[in-house]
């Protein structure tokens, strides 16, 4: 595990190198859904601090498990409004949000609990039916409207391209993000922030780097193929 990891950092500092970037600036989120949290705080020794979950309920047995631990928790999953009162609050940051009815909720409830939630809002760069996320034309008056509800705080993007076995092939989906993001920032919406890009998984994120990601998320690398198709 150890090794895994330390491999995936080795990577993720060539890939902002080549970029002439500073590695610094990305982060690695261990995506640990389906693992058991034996798993997780294997990880955790070797030094991993950021774990990805998709399943609300799945994720917050997880985070309570392992609450004595020092993790920074993130959501990457798809997030239903209903399930909101389990996310807010209980997630560094919410990388999945793609609709204002969720964000609204989301803001709701973390009123309700007396907290900021960060957030980014999902954007569907391939434009495949089957994948969430807002879409390039809609997503400047959603952040507007975001932007406007005072407890969730707006922090970049996130996008999850269709799967290439070409890793180039995603390529100008996280250009294409990175284009969004620089565009929003240039309209300086109050109360919004365009610093990070959730973007790369295993088999992309080192282009994803290479093409402007603070956050790649990263599953099979470190923690081995799910067994089931989650
Ligand atoms: C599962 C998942 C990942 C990690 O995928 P790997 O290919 O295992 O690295 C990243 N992001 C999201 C949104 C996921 O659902």
């Amino acid at each position: 595990m150890k090794d895994r990891i330390a491999h995936i950092e080795t990577k993720v500092q060539e890939a902002a190198l080549r970029a002439g970037r500073n590695p610094e600036e990305i982060r690695l989120v261990a995506v640990s859904k389906t693992k058991p949290v034996e798993m997780v705080a294997e990880a955790f020794e070797a030094g991993q601090r950021i774990f990805g979950e998709n399943y609300i309920q799945e994720a917050v047995e997880k985070i309570q498990r392992l609450e004595e631990k020092d993790i920074q928790w993130h959501f990457i999953g798809h997030l239903q409004s209903k399930k909101s009162k389990y996310a807010a609050g209980n997630f560094e940051l919410i990388h999945s949000v793609d609709s204002l009815k969720l964000a609204t909720e989301l803001n709701k409830q973390a009123a309700k609990k007396g907290v900021l939630q960060n957030i980014l809002i999902q954007v569907n760069t391939s434009g495949e039916e089957s994948k969430s996320g807002t879409t390039e034309a809609e997503v400047v008056q959603m952040i507007r409207e975001i932007a406007e509800l005072k407890h969730v705080a707006i922090k970049g993007l996130m996008t999850m391209p269709a799967f290439f076995d070409d890793p180039e092939g995603a390529r100008p989906f996280f250009k294409q993000l990175r284009q969004i993001k620089e565009r929003i920032e240039t309209l300086a919406i109050p109360n919004v922030e365009m610093k990070e890009l959730s973007m790369g998984m295993t088999g992309d994120f080192e282009v994803a780097i290479e093409e402007g990601a603070t956050l790649v998320r990263v599953g099979t690398a470190i923690f081995g193929p799910r067994n089931y198709n989650k």
